[in-house]
């Protein structure tokens, strides 16, 4: 497999990056996940701009190939055969002394690479995930998408060890957002409710597609946060990425409780966005 890294394409084994690079040293990171179907790179230029806000609200120098980025990704795609598939970007500020806030590298660390992808033909979109709720222990910006994923991984494993499929984390307000995905709920009366976005929540490109979908469907889209009671009353729950597509949530258990859920709502709007994707 071929990957891009620091201006070249390069085999993946014979790819190195600086032990001294920040992305090791300090966790300072940010990345992308896009998919690709049919060799077209879905919400391409949603990504790149969620991207730079990473970039700019982290403090971290842009690569020299930003401008180039979009070309580097199909090329990347078509390199290792896949129309199917992700593209992941990390950008890192690259190698510096090890101070906290050391003068900038003379390049950020840019890595892309390639894989394959299940999407709609994935267990969980067709049959639903059982998600655990779990307090969100994460930092307190959470629309820069960092690659410092310690409290997603470890509420993960957590979870996957109980016998769950995922999480979906909540704070003081109510639900936030799941550990690689946002949260919708249905209420009784098939308004979709999901939380607005903010710093404590990152902007999914699939959320944002998916809203305005819904909308165009004649859907109620309502943005607020969700409470526990919300999910004890809701129809159902549903889970977005550019990976997950959208996943039915099945079965939700907090505390005490185990709730489950119907996906019918879901399966329409599962419909619409496969729709919007070929
Ligand atoms: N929230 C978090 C924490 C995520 O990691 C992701 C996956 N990128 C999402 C939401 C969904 O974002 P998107 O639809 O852009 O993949």
């Amino acid at each position: 497999k071929v990957v891009f890294l620091n201006g070249r394409f390069i085999n993946e084994d014979e790819a190195m990056i600086s032990p001294f690079d920040r992305g090791f040293t300090f966790g300072e990171g940010i990345y992308e996940v896009c998919i690709s179907v049919d060799g077209k790179i879905v919400d391409l230029e949603d990504h790149l701009a969620r991207l730079d806000h990473s970039l700019e609200a982290a403090g971290i120098n842009p690569p020299p190939e930003r401008s180039m980025l979009s070309g580097l990704m199909h090329d990347i795609l078509a390199r290792n055969s896949i129309e199917n598939g992700f593209v992941y970007i990390q950008v890192t500020p690259g190698k510096t002394p090890r101070n906290f806030v050391a003068l900038p590298a003379e390049r950020s660390t840019l890595l892309i690479s390639t894989g394959p992808a299940q999407l709609e033909g994935s267990k969980a979109f067709k049959n639903g995930m059982r998600v655990q709720v779990l307090p969100d222990i994460r930092w307190k910006r959470r629309d820069i998408k960092t690659t410092m994923l310690m409290p997603q991984v470890m509420a993960k494993r957590a979870a996957l060890n109980a016998g769950f499929d995922d999480v979906i984390f909540y704070d003081d307000l109510g639900i936030t957002e799941g550990s690689s995905s946002n949260v919708f709920m249905v209420t009784a009366d098939g308004a979709l409710v999901t939380r607005p976005v903010s710093h404590q929540i990152l902007s999914g490109c699939t959320r944002n597609t998916l809203i305005e979908l819904a909308i165009l469907n004649g859907m109620t889209v309502i943005e607020r946060p969700i409470s526990h009671d919300d999910l004890s009353n809701a129809k159902e729950i549903f889970l977005t990425s550019s990976t997950y597509l959208v996943v039915p949530v099945v079965e939700l258990e907090f505390g005490e409780k185990a709730i489950t859920y119907s996906c019918n709502e879901t399966k329409k709007l599962q419909g619409i966005y496969i729709k919007y994707l070929h």
